[in-house]
């Protein structure tokens, strides 16, 4: 059943030179219980898609066009303390790139915990909503007792897991996992991406899992949107993507991990840095990077185009992608 319905977002960062298109024309659906990976290098719009669903968007960023309909609920639609009441944090939480700005440091974190949960439950007293926090600690290998630290009281990896219990603590059906583990070190990581994927499905929440890290999104995800350029360029199965994608993009992503690749694949490399967002212009957002460009890419903006199983690309060049690859691999050897 479908939980969350992205159709057609726009949200759009003003500056004074324009405005910079960071989520361009977004669509998609995620399932009940599902997990997305939204992969795609810095600056691609991974943050702005899933703050706009959240609507934690900065004062300067806009969502001029576009639906997004949560259970029956048109998000973009609800006044700011309908969100409040209604969606945020009890419906869809957020973990966000540093825990350590997600929470406030004059308050303890158990009464921020406590707070949240109230905010959302008349009938929880103080002392039953502390003892979910602690319980939650608890379950994420934080010693109960810290509930009473401020934050800065805590190591990044204990306030990134206490940011999981806040997240977690309403049961969402939707939690965006914003590069949940970048600020850790690198055995922290995979224990706490962990511990998100069993209290995940321990709730049957969905999740949205943005990362730069195609090895992450590869273990974690049932499905993977790769971004670039503020476009979904890919969309399709886990699977699939990494297995055979058809974006010239996801090739070369692909190949920054080298251990998840298949090694009979000839590698693509994609040098360059990311498209400028103000005014781009009509043409492929990834035309200048790409091995395979032609006349058309620079000209028409492509859409998506489908190729079975929910496999989506927008590139001109889908259909000759094992060719292209074919003859790059040869001219390199
Ligand atoms: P990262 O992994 O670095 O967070 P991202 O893929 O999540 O990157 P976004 O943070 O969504 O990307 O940024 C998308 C684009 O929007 C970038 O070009 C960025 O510079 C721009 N942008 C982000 N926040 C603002 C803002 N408040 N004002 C203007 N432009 C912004």
């Amino acid at each position: 059943m479908t939980l969350l319905d992205i159709d057609g977002l726009k949200t759009y960062y003003g500056a004074d030179d324009g405005w910079v298109r960071a989520t361009d024309d977004a669509s998609l659906s995620i399932e009940r219980g599902e997990t997305v990976g939204l992969v795609g290098e810095s600056g691609s719009g991974k943050t702005t898609l899933a703050k706009s669903i959240i609507r934690l968007l900065p004062d300067n960023a806009e969502i001029v066009d576009g639906s997004i309909e949560f259970d029956g609920t048109e998000i973009t639609e609800l006044s700011d303390k309908e969100l409040r009441r209604q969606i945020r944090w009890s419906e869809i939480s957020m973990i966000p790139q540093n825990a350590m700005n997600g929470f406030d440091p004059v308050y303890t974190v158990g009464d921020q915990i406590v707070e949240v949960i109230r905010h959302h439950e008349d009938d929880t007293s103080k002392a039953e909503a502390r003892e979910r926090g602690r319980e939650l600690f608890d379950d994420l290998g934080i010693d109960p007792d810290r509930i009473d630290d401020y934050p800065h009281q805590f190591s990044g990896g204990m306030a990134q897991r206490a940011m999981i219990a806040l997240a977690l603590a309403l049961s969402p059906s939707l939690v965006l996992a914003d590069e949940p583990t970048t600020a850790l070190d690198v055995v922290i990581q995979d224990r706490i991406l962990e511990t998100i994927k069993e209290m995940q499905e321990e709730l049957n929440s969905a999740m949205i899992m943005i990362t730069h890290d195609m090895s992450v999104v590869s273990e974690t995800c049932d499905r993977i949107a790769v971004v670039y350029g503020g476009r979904i360029v890919e969309l399709a199965d886990a699977e699939t993507i990494i297995t055979n994608p058809r974006h010239p993009y996801t090739l070369g992503l692909r190949n920054a991990f080298p251990d998840i690749s298949d090694d009979d694949q000839e590698l693509i490399s994609i040098p360059g840095s990311p498209p400028e967002l103000v005014d781009p212009g009509e043409g492929c957002r990834f035309a200048p990077r790409c091995p395979f460009a032609e006349e058309e890419c620079w000209e028409v903006t492509p859409q998506p185009e489908s190729y079975g199983d929910g496999h989506q690309v927008e590139c001109h060049r889908a259909d000759e992608i094992e060719h292209l690859q074919a003859e790059a691999g040869k001219k390199e050897t």
